[in-house]
């Protein structure tokens, strides 16, 4: 099937510049992510927005570590950014860039801005500055040191970078305009004093440069021609290009797109590492987080993640997308791809009465109906099953056709059964289904054809493995899951039945040698996949990535 040609108005704005031939036919892009937590689904879908250009223009893609605030970033961070933006497909070749190895011509750069008479270096102390930045109606003050001859200001500058000050002692300020009615133009910070240990540049450093003076500095550098951000930077675009401008540096093209949000759902950082540091997950990596590290591990694919984010699309305007549009691109990849297998979550033994003791024969399996090429397999068939507890009813509620007494049922890929009694412990559970089975009613024979009114699945009782299944829900159970009540937060949204682990699921052999990150269908109840972390060969732990069908849905409806 040929691909749509996509089209956005950031396509729009590129195809643009390409007929003007505004950056000599190139297209560069980059992700420029700070180091201080674990990618999720949204620096998801600037990753495929960004390395899908360049790969859709010919162009490139640069991976680049916004690590320019010493205090939260750290290596483990790094490493698993590098594996998520690979795993995603952003092909960034050798392109791997660190904003610190760009410290020093920053400096120079301010350097040169405070020759021209642009930048001043300013004693005012954080809070006097909040109080003489003015409001939206309002204009600044201008700061008393503002006037500084351009030699003081270079001394003073030189010696904040060689640690004469503490921190929060003086900053290096642009000079603009106090009175600008955009509030980044009233003599923004370039840099502040932080005496940190870097983690790369070590303790060469005790100034660092604030986000707004090193970004396009980054990207002039790289020479990317559009650098693409989320919408609360439109603001900062202005100062952008004053500062390039000012330097008379190369100048990428700042756009600004909407921000992903998800229901049900926090993405972030600030929030996630609440999640885990307080304990509610059991990582950045739990498969209940929406983090490219958590979703991985759950068993979500990397197609089916780009995929939603072609759905979704990019825009101007910020919206909430719905959970159940990511759930439903699972489906659609895992449906076509996985194999299919028997699984028993919640076992009820049955015995086949007319069977005979201690045979057993083999019945045939279609692997995945979805793929021809995916052929079959044989399941062994005997005397004594499995079924789930699910789909035997004692006492049938109204249109309940799966089994109770009297009644029969098709067990897939096998024959019809008829139930003939129950036996029952002490409390009265039912703890064993005796059935009969109609010997001609296999496939091939003369009753294959004979309907009945519903098929379940089912495993024997002595070939099964016994596995550990996690069933995951909703984090969240608010849809904003902000909207807490008066003094309590996000946290207060949690869902208490977020994980339910069951223990003794009886499975198909095979799947007893699953290996890790390897995915099923369990027939009629789930996606399921290899939990890579807690499995050991042998020993399969199976994470439930994706319900069959949109039970939620159902859920809520029930409640409404
Ligand atoms: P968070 O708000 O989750 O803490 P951030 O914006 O601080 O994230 P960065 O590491 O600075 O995280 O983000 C790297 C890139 O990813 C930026 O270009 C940012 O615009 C983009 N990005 C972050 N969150 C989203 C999102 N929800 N949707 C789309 N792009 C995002
Ligand atoms: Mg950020």
């Amino acid at each position: 099937m040929e691909e749509k040609e996509k089209s956005d108005f950031i396509r729009d704005i590129i195809n643009d510049d390409l007929k003007t031939n505004k950056y000599q036919g190139r297209v560069h892009t980059r992700f420029p992510p700070e180091p201080n937590g674990y990618l999720h689904i949204g620096h998801a879908k600037s990753i495929c927005l960004n390395s899908g250009i360049a790969r859709d223009y010919n162009g490139k893609f640069n991976l680049r570590f916004d690590d320019t605030n010493p205090s939260k970033e750290e290596q483990e961070y790094v490493d698993s950014i590098v594996e998520d933006v690979r795993w995603l497909g952003g092909d960034f070749e050798d392109r791997l860039y660190f904003a610190s190895d760009y410290f020093g011509t920053m400096y120079e750069l301010a350097v040169q801005l405070i020759t021209k008479g642009k930048a001043f270096v300013c004693d005012l102390n954080a809070e006097e500055m909040r109080l003489t930045r003015g409001t939206l109606t309002e204009p600044g003050k201008e700061s008393p040191y503002r006037n500084r001859s351009v030699a003081e200001n270079l001394d003073l500058f030189s010696r904040m970078k060689n640690g004469e000050f503490p921190n929060g002692a003086k900053t290096l300020r642009a000079k603009i305009d106090m009175a600008s009615p955009n509030i980044n133009l009233r003599d923004p910070v370039m840099y502040r004093i932080v005496h940190e240990h870097h983690h790369r540049q070590k303790d060469a450093w005790c100034i660092y440069p604030t986000y707004d003076w090193a970004h396009g500095i980054e990207d002039s550098l790289e020479r990317i021609t559009h650098s693409i951000c989320t919408l609360e930077f439109e603001n900062h675009r202005p100062l952008y290009d004053w500062y390039l401008e000012e330097l008379g540096v190369y100048r990428p093209q700042q756009i600004e797109f909407a921000r992903l949000n998800l229901s049900y759902t926090v993405l972030s950082k600030r929030k996630l590492l609440r999640l885990v540091n307080e304990g509610h997950v059991s990582g950045w990596d739990d498969p209940r987080m929406p983090t490219i590290a958590g979703f991985r591990r759950r068993g979500y694919t990397a197609a089916s993640i780009k995929n939603f984010c072609d759905i979704i699309g990019v825009a101007k305007r910020d919206s909430t997308i719905d959970v159940t549009l990511l759930e439903y691109s699972i489906r659609e990849d895992l449906n076509k791809h996985s194999q299919r297998a028997m699984a028993v979550l919640n076992p009820l033994r049955v015995v086949i009465t007319n069977y005979p003791e201690g045979a057993t024969e083999e019945c045939t399996a279609v692997n995945n109906p979805e793929d021809e090429n995916a052929g079959t397999r044989q399941v062994p068939f005997a005397r004594e099953l499995f079924i789930d507890q699910d789909d035997f009813r004692e006492v049938p509620p109204p249109k309940y056709f799966r089994l109770s007494p009297g009644m029969e049922v098709r067990l897939k890929y096998a024959y019809i059964i008829k139930c003939e009694s129950v036996v029952k412990d002490a409390q009265g559970n039912v703890t064993e289904v005796r059935c009969t089975y109609d010997p001609e009613s296999k496939s091939g024979m003369a009753g294959a054809g004979r309907k009945v009114k519903a098929t379940i699945h089912w495993v024997s009782a002595a070939h099964a493995k016994d596995v550990e299944v996690r069933l995951y829900d909703r984090l969240f159970v608010k849809e904003n899951p902000d909207e807490a009540e008066e003094g309590k937060d996000f946290l207060s949204n949690l869902n208490p039945d977020s994980l339910q682990v069951v223990k003794h699921c009886k499975v198909e052999a095979m799947l007893g040698n699953a290996a890790a990150g390897e995915g099923y269908q369990f027939e009629r109840t789930g996606y399921f996949s290899v939990d890579p972390k807690d499995s050991r060969p042998g020993v399969p732990v199976f994470n439930r990535v994706v319900t069959l069908k949109d039970t939620w849905a159902k859920i809520e409806q029930r409640h409404r």
